[in-house]
């Protein structure tokens, strides 16, 4: 293993770096952490949750499944997943925010949204935590792209319709591998986390070569 960057990654707040093909992401956490990726040489390309979901035909994905673009082309495979049997990674949820923290509060849903209603809430979140980790590609808050949220396991029932978030979250501090399939920009956010237990935690994102 060659290792091409190492980085601690504080509790809300978010990172980025390029990736080469054939290179590999291992992101480790026990708290979500919300992925996203963006072809490197066109930035108009970015990871799409809906086209994921179709090409694997499920809603969570774990080791052997793809990351795919709008574009409809594959930008990621993971190859070691060791959240499986805990729990699942999210595909239905797109980034906290600062706004959607204030609407909640405002609207009297925090307990609804997160575990108690008298949490502090934070001025910020993982949308202006992407939005930081692609800074240097200049890409508009409006198109930062609904995430894959590493760790977020939520209960969903297939009758209703009804999702519902859940403290299920890794006991300690486990990873997940991701061979990049085309050059990319990628970016995490170590979430606030307001519906685990424990809240959000720092998270370390690697990236070396097999
Ligand atoms: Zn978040």
């Amino acid at each position: 293993m060659k290792i091409i960057s190492d980085d601690f990654v504080p509790a809300n707040t978010g990172w980025g770096r390029p990736i080469n093909k054939g290179q590999i992401l291992r992101m480790t956490a026990k708290s979500i952490i919300d992925f996203a990726c963006i072809n490197l040489h066109n930035t108009e390309e970015r990871f799409d949750q809906a086209r994921t979901k179709v090409y694997n035909m499920k809603l969570w994905i774990t080791t052997g499944d793809v990351l795919y673009s709008k574009l409809n082309n594959p930008m990621m495979t993971i190859i070691e997943d060791q959240f499986a049997g805990i729990g699942y990674h999210d595909l239905q949820y797109g980034t906290c925010s600062g706004p959607r923290f204030a609407r909640a509060k405002a609207e009297g849903r925090l307990n609804q949204y997160h575990h108690g209603d008298d949490i502090p809430i934070p001025d910020h979140g993982c949308w202006e935590n992407l939005i930081h980790g692609f800074s240097a590609w200049n890409i508009p808050p409006e198109y930062i792209p609904s995430p894959l949220n590493v760790f977020q396991h939520v209960d969903i029932d297939t009758k209703s319709g009804q999702i519902n978030h859940s403290p299920i979250r890794p006991k300690d501090p486990i990873h997940v591998d991701f061979r990049a399939e085309m050059d990319l920009a990628v970016a995490a956010s170590a979430c606030p986390d307001l519906a685990a237990p424990q809240f959000g935690q720092s998270i370390q994102c690697m990236i070396y070569e097999p």
